[in-house]
């Protein structure tokens, strides 16, 4: 028998929690994020009451966290601007509470892992994972390791061009305003139109705009790390109209100087991040590096 896993995509609307050795037999449940206490103790209870033992928890979370193993704040959420979970460690207790070696990483580069491993980046070694939902992040795989750098990427927060003429919000990011989360995530989306990008139909204004800031952001990724492939997953990217025209934007912007990056959803879907959570378990139980 293989190693059982405790796999954990921690979002900020749900924890995503799932048991077992691989994509193929894991047991899935979803918990609404509420206080970190309570939302902890949920995700506990359900691992306790599973029928299997954890060998190992992988955790893929929102964030900025931090994924510095030296550090005393290794495996919290630091600076989030979400409610409560500012300087939360999410590691600890749930390592403590399940006995096992705990694997930490964002929930973007999880599921870049997750796609790797069993998805759509299983044939390349230079791709980039973005997730376009309620806030806009991004993992990316330079020749088959993940980038972490100082401490993870946080692609949503680059500045993109905003011709304030054509589309005169300010953007939504409580840091930035209009850095490129602030003007493309469905929460800017929302607070743009007044409703809910999947209430927008497909010729809707919206999505032209929407799919040039994806495409500004995908081309400026693309061109500073040679990507091969961009997987575009996300609540935003369920409107299957989108991706083609962000393709045709990229290629546009490019203007033929470069073969533009491959863009496709991600062949995991919505599971990407918890089956990537699995990998980030089983790095931890070998003492592997992610
Ligand atoms: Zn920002």
């Amino acid at each position: 028998m293989g190693s059982v896993f405790a796999a954990i995509e921690a979002g900020g609307t749900k924890f995503v929690c799932g048991i077992g050795t691989g994509p193929d037999d894991l047991e899935t449940i979803q918990i609404p994020t509420g206080e970190p206490q309570v939302t902890l103790d949920a995700v506990i209870h359900f691992f306790r009451n599973s029928k299997r033992r954890p060998d190992a928890v992988g955790i893929g979370s929102f964030g900025p966290i931090c994924t510095d193993r030296s550090s005393t704040l290794w495996g919290y959420i630091t600076s989030t601007p979400k409610a409560g979970w500012r300087d939360c460690d999410l590691a600890g207790p749930l390592g403590a509470a399940l006995g096992v070696p705990v694997g930490f990483d964002t929930d973007v580069n999880a599921a870049a892992l997750g796609e790797a491993e069993w998805g759509a980046a299983r044939d390349v070694k230079d791709f980039l994972y973005l997730t376009v939902g309620t806030g806009i992040g991004g993992g990316a795989v330079a020749s088959g390791k993940l980038i972490h750098g100082m401490s993870h990427p946080e692609m949503g927060h680059i500045r993109v061009p905003h011709d304030i003429l054509t589309d005169p919000f300010p953007g939504c990011c409580p840091f930035h305003g209009d850095c490129l989360e602030g003007l493309a995530s469905g929460t800017a989306m929302r607070a743009r139109w007044g409703v809910a990008g999947d209430q927008l139909p497909p010729e809707h204004p919206a999505w032209a705009l929407e799919a040039r800031y994806l495409a500004l952001a995908v081309v400026n990724f693309g061109l500073t790390l040679s990507t091969r492939r961009v997987i575009l997953g996300g609540g935003v990217m369920h409107q299957a109209h989108l991706l083609p025209i962000v393709r045709q934007e990229v290629e546009r912007l490019l203007n033929g100087y470069v073969e533009p990056p491959e863009l496709v959803a991600p062949a995991l879907g919505d599971m990407a991040g918890v089956c990537g959570a699995l990998v980030l378990a089983r790095r931890a139980l070998n003492y592997e590096a992610v």
